[in-house]
């Protein structure tokens, strides 16, 4: 069975894990969100791309949720002693990372050729594609004014917050060579746990990528990422009670109308399902928690299973 996914950072990444246990990995394309890129010490930093690859590779940290396990910090200490821009964590393996990602896209190079360069060099057996080659970035419009995404989201902490969202480039963003290939070939399309609107959002808001999904002949499942209506990290919870009026599964669904047919909740969200059949979207309930690999690869079974609950 080919499976698509589509996926952020952290709750993406875990997910992804769980998913190339659970399946022929060979058979995973994982279709990951660049609204988050930045230059940071004039490196490109995809970091939703790097935890997915790092979590592939089992070189990630599991406890932080983001970068390398045994990761040291001199060189941003470095950094920081001579004034430098120190508020986005690199660490050094992770820096060597970026180094090279750098040097080959200023070589000319497409983010989508150098991911796959850096996925078959770290082993990994899935393909990994960003969204799309061209620039793609969130802002978020809060109170204190439209704040690029990684300014409110690791500088200011998430604490404001968010009145709407904007992806800038999107209008001439294309999919990444191999995205709709990927989504046409799907058995299975899966929306991984993360964020909505600052993970998930940026990639259904490439036309291509969206029209791939509304067109689709084959199911679509997604994960939420609440438990008992709130996230496991990061502010998803305060983004839908203010985007979409709530925190239970519709609430979810709604983010995904007609592009899902099946939503994955946990158990302790269950008086929400029936909610969410009502709008016409098959509600599986099970443990969603990943605190383990063992939870992380029965998480990715209960989605490969939705193909057959929807037959
Ligand atoms: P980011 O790009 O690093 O912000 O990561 P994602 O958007 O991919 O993931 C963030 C989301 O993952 C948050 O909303 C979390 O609630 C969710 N998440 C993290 N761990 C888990 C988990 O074990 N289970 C579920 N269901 N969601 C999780
Ligand atoms: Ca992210």
């Amino acid at each position: 069975m080919n499976v698509a996914v589509l996926s952020g950072g952290v709750g993406g990444a875990r997910f992804v894990r769980g998913l190339v246990e659970a399946a022929d990995p060979s058979r995973v394309t994982v279709i990951g969100n660049v609204g988050d890129d930045l230059e940071v010490l004039g490196l490109h930093v995809s970091p939703d791309l790097d935890s997915i690859l790092y979590a592939l590779a089992g070189l990630n940290d599991e406890e932080r949720g983001w970068g390398r396990a045994g990761e040291t910090w001199n060189a941003l200490e470095a950094v920081g002693d001579l004034g430098g821009e120190a508020w986005f964590k690199l660490g050094d393996r992770d820096l060597g990372l970026h180094l090279v990602r750098t040097q080959w896209l200023r070589e000319g190079e497409p983010l989508s050729a150098v991911t796959r360069r850096l996925a078959v060099a770290l082993g990994i057996e899935a393909t990994v594609l960003p969204a799309t080659d061209d620039r793609l970035r969130t802002f978020v419009q809060t109170d204190a004014g439209e704040l690029s995404f990684q300014d409110w989201f690791v500088r200011r902490g998430h604490r404001d917050e968010v009145n709407g969202v904007r992806f800038d480039g999107v209008e001439t963003a294309r999919a990444a060579p191999g995205v709709t290939e990927a989504l046409k070939n799907a058995d299975l399309i899966v929306i991984a746990p993360s964020n909505p609107y600052v993970s998930i959002g940026p990639v259904l808001a490439v036309q291509e990528i969206r029209e791939a999904l509304t067109g689709r002949r084959i199911p679509s499942v997604a994960v939420s990422p609440l438990i008992g209506g709130r996230s496991v990290k990061g502010p998803a919870d305060r983004m839908l009670s203010r985007l979409q009026g709530g925190t239970d599964p519709i609430q979810v669904a709604q983010c995904y109308l007609g592009l899902i047919d099946a939503l994955v909740i946990d158990e302790t969200d269950a008086d929400g399902a029936a909610a969410v059949e009502d709008v016409g979207v098959r509600a599986i309930v099970t443990r969603t928690l990943m605190s383990n690999p063992d939870a992380r690869k029965r998480l990715a079974e209960a989605a490969l299973e939705a193909t057959a609950a929807l037959r």
